[in-house]
């Protein structure tokens, strides 16, 4: 049962626009169960689009096609799958009256064009469009001895083309039991060790052909395992899984700080939150990394009472946070006593529960080989600890490495603090 997705407009065969819709509508297929074997791409052409359209109704038994069905004469959706089909294009009352009634709320008069977005190809259904003028093609083609080609032509608009594909094209396709054995992914998110490290803890978890599956990748230190399970339902895929994801959970322990689409910073105004407590940052060599992630958590001005974000030492003179005699070795900007120093004080000034610091650090445009360390501090209610932490690593990634080890350093505070208490 393979499947064709074909994406159609100028603006992605020109290059001017990348095709994002192909990649969502083939996830979403996977996870159906659905195979998809081809991708095509083609620009506003009539007679191109008829052929295409013709050459997936031979080799593909499900069809999703997005683009070209807007009201004006670049869009030609309906046109070419009408002369693709030999079929004729006929007017479908509902359809204009949905369309013409989305002007009359808008305030608008119904362009006399648009009357051309309620054109269907005999034989085909509309597919609902709540929050655009553009109705959907559903259509089933018959073929000569076999069963018929499941053409669902929708809208370029990627939220457009999301709902309907949502609300209506996916139960669709259940209902004509098209649907395979779905297949559902969970995502594990992992900090503080490196890949094959973490890898070495699960044991044979990460082997070809084990179900469910465990996959693992790595983002700028972040380390995500997928796993992933099939079955004829969500419920039977959660279930099967479950007893993995435990595994993962007992070896990884305290290297686990999330699932899905968490980061470390969500982990941390999470554990806040549920603490009470609050925090202020201070960061020199991640020039307000930290500061921006946090400020992107829901519901983070609970915890984070807010940061500073200095560029040097002169900075810190003028903010009262580095005096001379912080400085453990004179010259050495990027010591240990200037992070202990500007946690305390962030802490101090603040009035915040934990005071996180990131010193400063020098980021060249190359890979060091032996880099100095640099340092992280945390001050706490009770005292203020330092790390030194390296700098290794490809240049591109040392930022934002280097914020999130600080933010994990209060993560595993947090956590252990419970402990000791
Ligand atoms: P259309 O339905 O062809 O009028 O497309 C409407 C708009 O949706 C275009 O101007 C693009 O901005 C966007 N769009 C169309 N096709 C795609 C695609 N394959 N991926 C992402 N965006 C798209
Ligand atoms: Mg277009």
């Amino acid at each position: 049962m393979p499947a064709e997705v074909i994406a159609i407009g100028d603006e992605l065969t020109s290059g001017q626009r990348l095709d994002t819709n192909s990649a969502w509508l083939s996830q979403r297929l996977g996870e159906q169960g659905i195979r998809v074997l081809y991708h095509t791409t083609v620009g506003d052409d009539l007679q191109a689009n008829a052929e295409v359209f013709r050459t997936a109704i031979e080799r593909a038994d499900v069809i999703v096609a997005t683009g070209g069905l807007g009201p004006t004469a670049d869009d030609l959706t309906r046109e070419a799958l009408a002369l693709a089909t030999g079929t004729l294009l006929v007017r479908d009352d509902t359809a204009l009256d949905h369309i013409r009634a989305l002007f009359a709320r808008r305030g608008r008069e119904m362009p006399q064009r648009n009357v051309a977005q309620a054109m269907f190809p005999e034989g085909s259904r509309p597919i609902d469009n709540p929050h655009g003028t553009a109705p959907g093609i559903a259509f089933e083609i018959a073929r000569e001895g076999g069963s018929p080609a499941h053409v669902f032509c929708l809208p370029g608009v990627p939220a457009e083309m999301r709902q309907m594909w949502t609300e209506t094209v996916a139960p669709e396709l259940a209902r004509r039991g098209l649907v395979g054995r779905i297949i559902v992914h969970r995502r594990i998110k992992c900090f503080g060790a490196g890949e094959s490290d973490l890898e070495a803890m699960l044991p044979d978890l990460i082997r070809r052909g084990r179900q469910p599956t465990v996959g693992i990748t790595v983002h700028e230190a972040t380390i995500t395992l997928r796993v992933s399970a099939e079955g004829s339902s969500e419920a039977e895929c959660l279930t099967s899984m479950q007893p993995t994801i435990e595994t993962i959970r007992q070896c990884l322990g305290t290297l686990v700080f999330g699932a899905e689409d968490d980061e470390l910073q969500d982990s941390v105004v999470r554990l806040l939150a549920e603490r009470r407590q609050t925090l202020a940052t201070s960061e020199w060599g991640t020039g307000g990394l930290i500061a921006g992630w946090l400020g992107d958590v829901p519901d983070n001005e609970r915890v984070y009472q807010g940061g500073l974000v200095v560029a040097g030492e002169a900075a810190l003179g003028a903010l009262g946070e580095l005096a001379a005699e912080d400085v453990s070795s004179p010259g050495d900007p990027l010591g240990e006593a200037v992070a202990r120093n500007m946690a305390r004080h962030v802490r101090e000034r603040f009035a915040a529960d934990y005071g996180l610091a990131v010193g400063g650090f020098p980021v060249t445009g190359h890979v060091q080989s032996n880099p100095p360390p640099f340092y992280l501090a945390l001050a706490t209610p009770r005292d203020t600890k330092v790390r030194a932490a390296s700098l290794a690593g490809h240049p591109a990634i040392v930022k934002p490495r280097a914020a999130k080890q600080a933010l994990n350093l209060l993560r595993l505070a947090l956590i252990h603090g419970d402990k000791t208490r």
